[in-house]
C-alpha cells in the first residue's frame, strides 16, 4: 500500500510526478476553486499527507479526524490557516514556503505602491471606459514616491527586500519590529522606532508582518488617526491585520489618503466590500507572489517536504 497524499489544488503535472511514483497522490481537480470543505475533510481522513493552499482551514476538526496524517505542507509563506497547536499536539509535522518568494512579493509591494500613490489603475480605468475627456493640469495628480518617508511594519525577509528597493528612489526607511535588525540598521541605515512613532512620521506604511493573534486589528481606528492625512496605507500581509470598516471610514473622511490592498479579512473579497465603492483604493487579488518562476519554486518546496516526512526525512522549512 502506497503512502497517500491529497493536494487540495489542481497543481501542474511537472510537479506532482515525482510524487506519482511513489505515493498515492490525488488532487481537488480545480485550479481556481477551492475544494468543498465536507470533501476536504473526507481526503483527509485518508490521508497521509495533505497539500494545502491558504484558503483550506486546518483546524482541529480537520486533525482529529486525520489518524494517518504525518505532514501539511503549506503553499504559502504565511501558516495562519493552520492551528498548530493542535498539530503539535498531534505529531503533525507542518512546512511552510518562505525566502524564495522573498523578492517577488517586495516587487509586487513596491508595485501596488508605486500604483497607489500615482493613481494608476484610476487614470487606466478611464481610459478603458472612454472617461479620459481632455489632459488636465491637476488631473490624476498624486503623491511622490521618491524622496519620500517609508515605514514597515514587519522588518522581516520580504520587509527588508521592500527596503531596499526604497532605497532606490531615495526614501529614508523607518520600521518596527518586536525586534530590531541591527545589520540592517548599520548596513542600509534603515531606523528602528516605536509603532506610533513610525505611524506618525511617514508618508507610506506598509505592513509586511504575519497575521498572528497579536497583530490581528494592529491597525485600527486609533492607528490610522495618528497617520498623517496624505499617508499611504499598503496591505501585502493578510487583512485581518487591518481593521477594514476602520480603513473605509478613514479613506471615506480623507483621514487619511489612499490605501494598496493585496489582501482582504474576507478572499476572495465580497463585491459588496465598501472599500470597492472608493477611487482612492487600489485592490488586487492577492497576487504578491505570483511569478511563475516563484509559484514553481513554491510548489517544489513542498513536493520535497512531503516526500522527506513520508520517507522519515526531516524536512526544510519546518514551522512545527
Ligand atoms: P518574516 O521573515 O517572518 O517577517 C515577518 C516580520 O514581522 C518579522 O521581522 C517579525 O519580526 C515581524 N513581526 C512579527 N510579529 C510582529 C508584530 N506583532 N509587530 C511587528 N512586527 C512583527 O516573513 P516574510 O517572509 O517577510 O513574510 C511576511 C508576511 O507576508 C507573511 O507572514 C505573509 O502573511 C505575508 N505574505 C503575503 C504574500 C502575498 O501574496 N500577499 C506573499 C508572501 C508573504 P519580530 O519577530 O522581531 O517581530
Amino acid at each position: 500500500m502506497k503512502l497517500r497524499i491529497f493536494v487540495t489544488r489542481k497543481l501542474d503535472d511537472s510537479v506532482i510526478a515525482p510524487l506519482r511514483e511513489k505515493f498515492d497522490v490525488r488532487m481537488w481537480e480545480s485550479e481556481s476553486e477551492s475544494v468543498p470543505r465536507d470533501i476536504l475533510l473526507k481526503e483527509a481522513a485518508e490521508a497521509d499527507a495533505l497539500w494545502t493552499v491558504l484558503a483550506d482551514s486546518v483546524d482541529r476538526e480537520l486533525f482529529e479526524i486525520a489518524p494517518k496524517l504525518k505532514v501539511v505542507s503549506n503553499l504559502a509563506v504565511g501558516y495562519n490557516n493552520i492551528d498548530l497547536e493542535v498539530a503539535k499536539e498531534r505529531g503533525v509535522i507542518v512546512t511552510n514556503t518562505p525566502g524564495v518568494l522573498t523578492e517577488t512579493t517586495a516587487d509586487l509591494t513596491f508595485g501596488l505602491l508605486l500604483a497607489t500613490a500615482r493613481r494608476l489603475m484610476e487614470a487606466e480605468n478611464d481610459i478603458r471606459t472612454g472617461n479620459w475627456t481632455s489632459w488636465s493640469p491637476m488631473g490624476y495628480t498624486g503623491m511622490d514616491v521618491g524622496g519620500a518617508t517609508l515605514g514597515i511594519i514587519g522588518m522581516g525577509r520580504i520587509g527588508e527586500a521592500v527596503a531596499r528597493r526604497a532605497k532606490g528612489f531615495d526614501m529614508r526607511v523607518l520600521y518596527h519590529n518586536r525586534s530590531r535588525k541591527m545589520d540592517a540598521e548599520v548596513e542600509h541605515g534603515f531606523e528602528y522606532v516605536e509603532l506610533d512613532t513610525l505611524l506618525k512620521s511617514v508618508d507610506y506604511v506598509v505592513i509586511l508582518a504575519p497575521y498572528t493573534p497579536e497583530t490581528a486589528g494592529l491597525i485600527g481606528a486609533r492607528e490610522l488617526g495618528m497617520m498623517k492625512k496624505t499617508a499611504v496605507v499598503i496591505n501585502v500581509a493578510r487583512g485581518g491585520i487591518v481593521d477594514e470598516t476602520a480603513l473605509y471610514e478613514a479613506l471615506k473622511n480623507g483621514d487619511i489618503w489612499a490605501a494598496g490592498l493585496d489582501v482582504f479579512a474576507t478572499e476572495p473579497v465580497p463585491q459588496d466590500n465598501p472599500l470597492l465603492t472608493l477611487p482612492n483604493v487600489t485592490v488586487l487579488p492577492h497576487i504578491g507572489s505570483a511569478s511563475i518562476k516563484t509559484r514553481i519554486e513554491m510548489m517544489n518546496l513542498n513536493a520535497q517536504a512531503i516526500m522527506d516526512v513520508l520517507e522519515g526525512r526531516e524536512p526544510a522549512n519546518r514551522v512545527v
